[in-house]
């Protein structure tokens, strides 16, 4: 039988290793995709997969592709109106929600109150409206499979085991390239230093937010709606090899754990096939190369992302929305190198101070307040730029 999937965030990183699986598993069928302006590299998609609908966020790459593709059957659409319209398609069975970003939202809300499966990538829809989505999907009986692979793990952990004995989440971080450096040291990071992440080659934007640990932040707080467990059971754990990719600690003192090479391509295979197991080619762990696995306690003083999240989520309603917001803003001034690194930190901890919690934010709500945030941060970084 076939399985019918549809991608938003095809030309990233999660979407193309979605679309190699698609390559190696003949029974999974591409009804659509998505992206923003990348529209040389849809193309190439719609030539290979032959996908029914495709959207792109920008109305000049929509025009764009349109003319490229006119010798094809696949029809293209553009903005928000596309991304809903591939959310609801009939056949489509499952969602892989891979944009970066709250642009995902609405979408992902739309697939669910249509009944599909979701294999979740997008960090932004649990952290900002985890508390819209999951109650959502509870009622609709849908899934919300985790693509992210902490999550991932951390699912693959529970099966078969009794939720209600979980006692911790030990959700483990590579530390990124920083590792053991101290705040000092730091002032100077480049763009350059803080893209080389050691284990893992993703997204510019999470590869910036691995080096400051906000995306370890950020997991604790999906986690936290994905599997319902109190912030204070989630413990990160730093382990520079990136073998184990999280562990559940049960009433008795047992530990479950998913162990694998660091390659996103089995939790997104394990999202799409769940609960099967899909032969996979590639490297295997080896024991005895890697002879050693070792574990350290996050240094939260220096990456202050991390303790931040935890606050972030200890205010509640709207604060998390403002930590993700403001990250996310600081990160593309790091990104355009108009702001040093550790001033990540300091933009984030400014919007958060200034922002005055609503307690269950709709989605509306949300959003003007990622705005809001946005702002702030515009305003501050000009501000400071005219004092220099
Ligand atoms: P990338 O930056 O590599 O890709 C982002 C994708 O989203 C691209 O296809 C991009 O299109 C598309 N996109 C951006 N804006 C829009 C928009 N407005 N409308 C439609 N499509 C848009 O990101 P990643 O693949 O690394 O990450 C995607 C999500 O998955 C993030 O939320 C990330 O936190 C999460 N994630 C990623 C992991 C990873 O290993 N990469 C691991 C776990 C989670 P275009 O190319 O045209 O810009």
């Amino acid at each position: 039988m076939m399985k019918k999937i549809a991608i938003l965030g095809s030309t990233g990183s999660i979407g193309t290793q979605t679309l190699e699986i698609v390559r190696n598993n003949k029974d999974l069928q591409v009804l659509a995709l998505a992206a923003g302006s990348n529209f040389l590299k849809m193309e190439e998609q719609i030539r290979e997969f032959r996908p029914k609908l495709a959207v792109m966020w920008s109305g000049h790459g929509a025009k764009e592709l349109r003319e490229r593709i006119k010798d094809t059957d696949t029809r293209v659409m553009e903005g928000m109106d596309g991304l809903l319209e591939i959310a609801v398609m009939e056949e489509m069975e499952v969602l892989v929600a891979a944009i970066v970003g709250m642009i995902g939202i609405r979408p992902t809300i739309a697939a669910i109150k249509a009944g599909k499966t979701i294999a979740l990538a997008n960090k932004e829809t649990l952290v900002t409206a985890g508390h819209i989505i999951m109650p959502l999907a509870e009622r609709e009986k849908v899934a919300l499979l985790p693509v992210d692979s902490e999550h991932s793990a951390i699912f693959q952990s529970m099966q078969g085991q009794p939720v209600e004995r979980v006692s911790k989440i030990l959700l483990t971080a590579s530390g990124g390239p920083f590792r053991g450096k101290k705040r000092k040291e730091l002032t100077d990071i480049t763009v350059e230093d803080a893209l080389k992440h050691p284990n893992w080659a993703m997204g510019k934007k999470i590869t910036v937010d691995s080096s400051t640990l906000v995306n370890k932040g950020l997991e604790v707080i999906e986690a936290k709606w994905l599997f319902g467990v109190e912030p204070e059971k989630i413990q990160v754990v730093v382990h520079p090899q990136s073998i184990i990719h999280s562990m559940v600690e049960y009433a008795d003192g047992g530990i479950m754990a998913q162990l694998g090479m660091p390659d996103m391509k089995l939790p997104i295979q394990y999202a799409l096939f769940y609960p099967d197991r899909r032969p996979m080619e590639g490297r295997k762990v080896d024991f005895f190369e890697l002879s050693s696995m070792t574990f350290e306690r996050p240094d939260t003083e220096t990456f202050r992302g991390l303790k931040m999240a935890y606050e972030a989520i200890g205010a509640g309603g709207s604060m998390p929305t403002v930590y993700n917001a403001a990250n996310e803003k600081a990160v593309s001034l790091f990104l355009e190198r108009k702001i040093k690194f550790l001033e990540i930190y300091d933009l984030i901890q400014g919007a958060m101070e200034g922002h005055k919690v609503i307690s269950e934010p709709s989605i509306e709500e949300i959003l003007e307040t990622e705005q809001a945030v946005y702002e702030f941060i515009e305003r501050s970084w000009s501000a400071k730029r005219k004092t220099l």
